[in-house]
């Protein structure tokens, strides 16, 4: 019974992923890549909600992590990288996966992935693991050679770590104090797939928080504590986010503590979010192989050391994608389904959608003069076409909390239906009061 009861979670789920998919596409957020050649495996471009959504995911980390705290700063560290700094880090020997060939039908596959049945054909040869490097080498300028070589980042972190003399030199900061970044990063990824979870171009939002040695460990579990809550802040539900800590012998080499925050994708619980105590290895490893001091010098104490690092590291492609999911809801409204994204207002692509009643003009012009009061303070939509009970369908799927109907009452009573996406119910409002009353709606 309890077997059934799995498969038929996860044969949900499953239907649930591909409605979202779906969803994506139909709608403008999700398009897959080079479309029109038949595409290129795992990769995607972000339509126009898309793009919307998907910044401002990151406008919500950077106001989190930057704009409302007074000892984190922001870096925007270039793509385009030397072989110099990924020896340093350690990228060039070991960002490797181990990589198996099927012996029966040749695929390619991560063997940590897999539990030793090929996912093709389930057989279980395999040739011997060979760790296979993750990073994109490419070459700049347009002489071949040792020199030329460069890589585009697999992270974005190594940034704030050659920054991190300038910043300190610049900004007055001492520790504790982060550099912020949010940018894409490049991995090979031997199995890319699961839709956007793991895609070989990919953006990131990453905190490299510099502390004093001995505070390393409170500032780690502050950090847990912190970014978990940004995600339930954020309208996770609270049952799809859990911590995982990793046990001592599992650590990587540098790390002295880590914990994933994991959301419960229709494949199971799995990574949003890495958040590690990584010690002085960054530092010191780029201090040794540049020459360069990287340390602090306390004045008051007279002292001289290496800050430790604290670093929370998320995938903003990924974050979107665990909201888009979570958002997603069918109701049943006397055998009519109404899909919903149920998005918290400050992820919503658009947040207020202004539906004249009728195209006649003397609605459509008192209708815009409400659009434009809005758009200084919102993400409209104004949509003329179709009946209003379409107009609203359409809302709902891709998540507009507020939609404003202007009718003809609108030209005696200076006032409008605004209508709330979750419970569907309708409010006369004044036009004068509109503004005011939707901004006491979202919070910051
Ligand atoms: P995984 O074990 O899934 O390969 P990781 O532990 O190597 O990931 P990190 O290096 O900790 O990942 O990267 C931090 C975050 O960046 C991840 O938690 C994830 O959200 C995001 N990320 C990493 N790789 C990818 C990818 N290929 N596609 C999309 N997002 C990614």
């Amino acid at each position: 019974m309890d077997e059934l009861v799995e498969n038929l979670d996860a044969a949900k789920a499953q239907e649930k992923l591909e409605k979202v998919t779906s969803l994506c596409k139909r709608r403008g957020f999700i398009f897959p890549s080079a479309e029109i050649y038949g595409g290129f495996r795992s990769t995607y471009d972000y339509g126009p909600l898309g793009v919307q959504m998907l910044r401002n995911v990151k406008d919500q980390w950077w106001k989190t992590m930057v704009q409302f705290r007074d000892d984190v700063v922001g870096l925007d560290a270039a793509i385009l990288s030397p072989p110099a700094i990924w020896a340093a880090s350690g990228h060039l020997e070991t960002f490797t996966d181990p990589l198996v060939d099927c012996k029966k039908c040749q695929g390619r596959w991560r063997e940590d992935k897999i539990n030793g049945v090929c996912p093709t054909c389930g057989s279980t040869t395999f040739t011997e693991p060979r760790a296979f490097n993750l990073m994109f080498k490419t070459q700049a300028g347009p002489v071949e050679g040792d020199g030329a070589t460069a890589y585009l980042r697999p992270e974005t972190a190594q940034g704030m770590f050659t920054n991190f003399s300038n910043v300190l030199n610049t900004m007055r900061k001492k520790p504790p104090f982060g550099i912020a970044q949010i940018g894409k990063s490049f991995r090979n990824e031997i199995t890319p797939g699961n839709y956007v979870f793991r895609t070989r171009e990919f953006e990131q939002m990453e905190m490299e928080f510099f502390v004093p040695p001995e505070d390393a460990e409170t500032w780690y579990r502050y950090w847990v504590e912190e970014r978990f809550n940004w995600y339930l802040d954020l309208g996770i539900h609270p049952d799809h986010l859990r911590k995982n800590e990793a046990a001592p012998e599992d650590l990587a080499h540098y790390s002295r503590g880590t914990t994933d925050i994991e959301f419960l994708f229709p494949w199971g619980f799995d990574e949003l979010e890495g958040v590690a105590n990584r010690g002085d290895f960054d530092l010191s490893a780029h201090a040794a192989a540049s020459g360069e001091r990287l340390e602090y010098f306390d004045q008051g104490l007279n002292i001289r050391y290496t800050p430790f690092v604290i670093e929370p590291a998320a995938g903003a492609t990924r974050a979107m994608m665990a909201f888009l999911l979570d958002a997603y809801d069918e109701e049943d409204l006397d055998g009519d389904v109404r899909s919903v994204l149920r998005l918290d207002p400050r992820l919503a692509p658009v947040q207020v959608a202004v539906l004249p009643l009728s195209k006649k003009p003397e609605l459509e012009e008192p209708a815009r003069k409400v659009l434009r009061a809005l758009q200084s303070v919102f993400r409209c939509d104004f949509d003329t076409t179709q009946s209003i009970g379409k107009r609203y369908r359409r809302q709902d799927e891709i998540g507009t909390p507020w939609c404003v109907t202007v009718d003809f009452d609108s030209l005696d009573d200076h006032a409008v239906t605004v209508r709330d996406r979750d419970s569907m119910e309708q409010q006369r409002i004044a036009i004068d009061q509109l503004v005011a009353t939707l901004v006491a709606s979202v919070q910051r």
